[in-house]
């Protein structure tokens, strides 16, 4: 995928110093490489049980939706704090200085659905392993989650794998 991979900003110390940012807009402004991102991660699923796509706020869901549109299943999201005005379950998790907090509605998942969680990036995997705790905790079994692009050097993949999961990207960095 080196063509999408080329696609992908380098932002060097943003948001703060020591943090190389992977920037998707620069991708997904082009649109052959938008539609191949979109086509790469739904057609595999294609023929396949999935009832809920899963998106994780915010650059997940510009990947999420698409892809819920192309298999014509539902569309669920994870929020950061505060955004969501219904009534939600959360999960808090713990990054390198602190902690953070994901959401999602009581009701966006039922018992027994079958989950695809979509993400840009995984760094340290924290929020998507606390959109998967989410996810469980509302019965949704997860089939797959699905990123862009996986920062393998941060151990948030490998985390997921361990936990039993299937984790798939599209782009992936040996090195920062
Ligand atoms: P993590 O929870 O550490 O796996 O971080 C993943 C989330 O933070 C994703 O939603 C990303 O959008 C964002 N993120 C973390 N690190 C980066 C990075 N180096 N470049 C771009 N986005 C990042």
């Amino acid at each position: 995928m080196d063509n999408l991979k080329c696609k992908v900003r380098n932002v060097p110390d943003w948001p703060k110093k020591g943090i190389n940012f992977k920037d998707i807009t620069t991708l997904i402004q082009d649109g052959g490489c938008f539609k191949e991102v979109v086509d790469l991660l739904s057609d595999p699923l294609k023929g396949r049980r999935v009832d809920k796509i899963v998106g994780i706020d915010a650059r997940g869901f510009l990947v999420a939706a698409p892809v819920a549109y192309k298999l014509g299943t539902g569309l669920a999201i994870v929020r950061k704090p505060g955004k969501l005005p219904y009534q939600k379950i959360s999960k808090e998790y713990i990054l390198e200085y602190g902690s953070d907090t994901l959401e999602m509605h009581i009701d966006s998942i039922e018992a027994g659905e079958k989950v695809v969680l979509i993400d840009d990036l995984i760094a340290t995997g924290g929020s998507a392993g606390a959109a998967c705790d989410l996810i469980e905790k509302q019965g949704g079994e997860i089939l797959e989650v699905l990123f862009v692009v996986d920062l393998p050097y941060l151990g948030g993949s490998k985390k997921l794998k361990d936990r039993g999961y299937v984790v798939k990207s599209l782009v992936v960095y040996d090195d920062e």
